[in-house]
């Protein structure tokens, strides 16, 4: 790719949380970044306003990422708008946590379909474009749970676990047209998401003692994305310590 064309990243769930800061770090390093979120409309435009500010000729772009018809759709414009995407962070996920025998079949779907069937649904079309580049780098957000399991997040480490496993295959397929996919799988890290959590029990069983924050994810995230040219298959943690 020659030096003057601008690099394209497209976060998902970039609004909020974890996905914000690896849009912020993007931007950061000369990214124009896309962000996608689901509803938070406030969220999605103060993050626009912030990437902006970097430099990055950013926007955001609502649409649900379990939905592959919407899916096709937006990443086809942004495709027409930027002409190309260069980094693909599949962060957007949900938890709905419970005890398998309770758990119920649109608890178990509905963590399926978005943090899992999305990676399908955004990675298929976005491949197509990195491969006809001839470069790409794709970093799918995982968590620890994916690699050891968690009372209570049957469905969740279910998910997680798939998109370990589907970010090894695919770093296998793709690396012949010179693009990496790897998977970055975080501990506790203080979002919304984890809001609420008994932090003083967590940090505990941390090493670290401490949480991390959606920073010290994004600075893993820009360092597979846009440093580690000889780095593919592989799944990297930001967790404190807290699996060894
Ligand atoms: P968060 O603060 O709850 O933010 C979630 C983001 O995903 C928001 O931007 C949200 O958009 C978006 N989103 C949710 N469902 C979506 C859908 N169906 N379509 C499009 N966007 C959707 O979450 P987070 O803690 O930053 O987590 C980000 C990722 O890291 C997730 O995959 C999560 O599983 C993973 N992770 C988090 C932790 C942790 O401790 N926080 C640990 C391990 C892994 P709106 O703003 O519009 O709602």
């Amino acid at each position: 790719m020659a030096e003057d064309i601008k690099k394209v990243a497209l976060v998902t769930g970039g609004s909020r949380g974890i996905g914000k800061a690896c849009a912020l770090e993007l931007a950061r390093c000369g990214l124009d970044v896309v962000i996608n979120y689901a509803g938070n409309v406030d969220a999605a435009n103060a993050t626009v306003e912030e990437l902006k500010a970097l430099g990055s000729n950013a926007c955001a772009m609502q649409f649900d990422v379990s939905d592959a018809d919407k899916v096709e759709e937006n990443i086809a414009k942004i495709v027409e708008k930027y002409g190309r995407i260069d980094v693909l962070v599949n962060n957007a996920g949900i938890t709905r946590d419970g005890l398998f025998i309770r758990m119920n079949k649109e608890n178990w779907l509905d963590v399926i379909n978005t943090n899992l069937n999305s990676a399908y649904y955004v990675t298929n079309p976005v491949s197509k474009i990195m491969i006809k580049q001839r470069s790409g780098s794709i970093i799918n957000m995982a968590s620890v749970v994916g690699l050891y399991g968690n009372a209570g997040q049957a469905n969740y480490s279910a998910a997680k676990a798939g998109i370990i496993g589907f970010t090894k295959s695919l770093a296998k397929e793709l690396a012949s047209r010179n693009i990496r996919v790897n998977a970055v799988a975080p501990g506790f890290i203080q979002t919304d998401m984890t809001k609420g959590l008994a932090v003083d029990k967590i940090i505990e069983h941390i090493p670290l003692k401490t949480l991390g924050t959606p920073e010290d994810v994004a600075n893993v995230v820009r360092f597979l994305a846009l440093e580690a040219n000889y780095v593919t298959a592989q799944v990297l943690g930001v967790d404190g310590g807290l699996v060894v």
